[in-house]
């Protein structure tokens, strides 16, 4: 793998592969355990639909089909586009919902989801999570809340069945997620052996700069085994 023109893909494959590992053997009773212990309601303050609170909404496969049947232009690249090739080509995991020019979600109306019935898998789990991140002193650990004590309410009394149910589709979000990840890693791989392209670093830099100063570039999104051309500014 050291002397792989590839090295950058193949060590993010082990990561996500490993990490997968992790998850799977994770227990779910202590999940539970936490969901429980934090007891997280809602308190319809809407931040976590917002740009400026939770950076990106990301799209599972399952979930991109279903947004797109109620709003056809809901959905762009994920940010932080994981490649780029020599003939500048940025390459990304999946999609996310767009957000408005104000930078809420297209979706949220007077203070709600109008889609709430038919929300991406993100948004049902919410605030809860199981990623493994680095804690301040720079080990990994799993992290298993977002924005804790930042908004809603906690402690609030919740059946064990509820918690175990919460629990379960955590980490059934987070392992269709790493398979997701893995998938494209394989897929980009394979795009690159056949075309004999690699990630060049200092092209995607280039790039990148550019980007942020609003101009286009062309992304190839991940989506059920294949890489979907875009064209994207900010
Ligand atoms: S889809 Fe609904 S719950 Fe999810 S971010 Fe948008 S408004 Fe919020």
């Amino acid at each position: 793998m050291k002397n792989s023109p590839h090295k950058e893909i193949m060590r993010e494959l082990d990561f996500a592969i490993n990490e997968l590992q992790e998850l799977e053997a994770y227990p779910l009773e202590k999940l539970a355990e936490i969901v429980k212990d934090v007891g997280f309601e809602c308190e319809r303050c809407t931040r976590c639909c917002t740009r400026e609170y939770n950076d990106h909404v990301f799209l599972l496969e399952k979930d991109v089909e279903r947004v797109l049947s109620i709003d056809p232009d809901c959905t762009a690249p994920a940010p932080y586009f994981d490649f780029c090739d020599k003939n500048g080509t940025f390459y990304v995991e999946g999609y996310a919902l767009r957000y408005k020019d104000d930078g809420t979600c297209k979706f949220l109306k007077n203070g709600l989801c109008s889609i709430y019935n038919e929300r991406p898998s993100i948004c049902r789990i919410y605030p809860y999570m199981l990623h493994r991140e680095m804690d301040e002193e720079g080990n990994l650990d799993w992290r298993q809340v977002s924005g804790l004590n930042e908004h809603g309410y906690y402690h609030v009394e919740m059946d064990d069945e509820t918690s175990l149910d919460i629990a379960r589709q955590v980490k059934e979000y987070e392992a269709l997620y790493l398979k997701q990840r893995i998938n494209f890693f394989k897929t980009v791989l394979k795009h690159f052996e056949q075309n004999k392209l690699r990630h060049v670093q200092r092209q995607y830099d280039l790039l990148m700069r550019n980007f942020d100063k609003g101009e286009d570039v062309g992304v190839l999104v991940y989506h059920k085994g294949k890489l979907q051309p875009h064209k994207h500014k900010i």
